[in-house]
């Protein structure tokens, strides 16, 4: 099974410190013609398509990382357009064309973002139906588990997990993803993982613990339901584009840049730049306007108002290109 391990955060034993500043890498931002290149050429798409893959200037630069930063840790070559249909990913068909979420434990404290808003934020973003299944029996699975020697709180071992997915994995899904508000970590030597996936599986398992401000003794305020679903939409969505086959952007700021902290976490934006918004439509095939409108919807609803108007106004350019000042 190739597992893929997502982010992996300090204090770590001394061993996997070594190993990641090993891979210190110098990383330069792209040049516009380099991000343009990775786009591909668009002359032959539908109008509306050509125009969501349009950057002008809606989409931010990716910045020098800082030494913490993810691309200071990770040699990361960045994955083309034409380098992803290559690859030959995975793709939804007639039969594998659900996404199902199984929630792994409790899922009703009020810290929980709600799994009913999660899956209309996942349906939307995917446009696939989305299935929530009933809560899974930990006892019959036989998960190992164990308190974290750092954190005290207790933890999931992420191999026993897919494993248990891998035999769940109903007939009609493109991929099974396991949720949960308990802490993970991939093997006794390490600290901990925010998540874990087997993309060719098509599974995964990804936690919201440490997305919740109380995780780090912080104390809530009325905008922390808020934030917690809205860090969880993130990296729901950020782990599902994986199952795709859809790998870490280094082209612009994007859902899908890699992330070694909370705070880099943070400033990701819920959004795809147009280099992976064309991966992941060439995937799924659907019409961009509509899947924008549905994501407007959602964002309103979920008073994320800085991406609800972002939206607008790339529906607005969309629909009207020359009516906008910027006509780059
Ligand atoms: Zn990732
Ligand atoms: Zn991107």
């Amino acid at each position: 099974m190739r597992i893929v391990s997502t982010v992996l955060l300090m204090p770590v034993p001394a061993g996997i410190i070594l190993l990641v500043s090993a891979m210190a890498s110098q990383f330069t931002p792209p040049t516009r013609a380099q991000q343009l290149a990775a786009i591909g050429l668009t002359t032959a798409l539908p109008q509306p398509l050509q125009r969501a893959l349009e950057p002008r200037d809606d989409f931010q630069p990716i910045l020098e990382p800082e030494p913490s930063d993810w691309l200071r840790n990770h040699i990361e070559l960045g994955q083309t357009f034409d380098q992803f249909t290559r690859s030959r990913p995975n793709r939804p068909d007639n039969h594998r064309r659900k996404l199902y979420l199984q929630p792994l434990g409790r899922f009703n404290g009020s810290d929980a973002p709600s799994l009913d808003q999660l899956r209309r934020f996942t349906a939307a973003f995917f446009m696939m139906e989305v299935v929530v299944l009933p809560p899974a029996d930990w006892a019959q699975n036989r998960i190992t588990s164990r308190q974290n020697p750092w954190t005290g709180q207790e933890q999931f071992l992420t191999g026993d997990i897919l494993k248990a997915l891998q035999t769940r994995l109903p007939n009609d899904a493109f991929a099974l993803l396991g949720i949960t508000m308990t802490d993970l970590y991939p093997e006794p030597s390490w600290n901990f993982v925010f998540g874990q996936a087997s993309p060719r599986d098509r599974v995964g398992v990804y936690s919201f613990a440490r997305y919740d401000p109380k995780f780090y003794g912080q104390r809530p305020t009325v905008d922390t339901r808020k934030l917690m679903l809205l860090r969880s939409c993130k990296v729901l969505a950020h782990e599902t584009c994986h199952m795709f086959g859809i790998e870490h952007c280094v082209w612009f700021r994007c859902l899908m840049n890699g992330s070694n902290h909370l705070a880099e976490s943070d400033a990701r934006p819920l959004h795809l730049c147009p280099v992976d918004l064309r991966k992941l439509q060439w995937s799924i095939g659907v019409d961009v306007v509509e899947r924008y409108r549905r994501l407007l919807d959602f964002h309103r609803d979920a008073g994320f108002e800085d991406e609800a108007r972002w939206l607008e106004k790339r529906l607005r350019f969309i629909a009207a290109p020359n009516g906008g000042r910027n006509t780059r």
